[in-house]
């Protein structure tokens, strides 16, 4: 696997409305999509920085991955996503290399890439998605 820049950071907040105006006024930002994840339980609002993204991430769902996460942890940073050629390649290059995977094929993340997490208690700690256009 080659990582080619950080695709997008993921962060977990109560609500997007309530998160966006501090993306837009104070970072000078601009939400440039709303998109929601059904099979992920999720809102997610979009924000690009040169080759790197921001995903805000709000739960539809209090038994969802990220009700569940702010539920337990208060919102905050979530997840880092690395940008790969090749998702299903990449989840079985880190396998390979004894890393635990979370998802062994890739799924479909938003804007239509295929999305693979990695464990966090193989990645250090950071949950760690891969994320490619493959
Ligand atoms: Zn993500």
């Amino acid at each position: 696997m080659k990582a080619t820049h950080i695709e997008h950071i993921g962060i977990a907040v109560k609500s997007l409305d309530e998160a966006i105006p501090y993306y837009e006024k104070v970072l000078g930002l601009k939400c440039y999509a709303i998109e929601e994840v059904e099979e992920q339980k999720v809102k997610t609002a979009f924000f690009k920085l040169g080759d790197t993204k921001i995903e805000l991430l709000e739960s539809t769902d209090p038994e969802g991955p990220i009700g569940k996460f702010i539920e337990k942890k208060g919102p905050g940073m979530h997840h880092l996503a690395f940008a790969v050629d090749n998702v299903d390649q990449a989840l079985a290059d880190a396998e390979e290399n004894g890393v635990k995977l979370i998802d062994k094929k890739h799924r479909k993340g938003a804007e239509g890439l295929n999305i693979g997490f990695l464990h966090p208690k193989s990645t250090f700690g950071v949950l760690t998605e891969l994320c490619g256009e493959e």
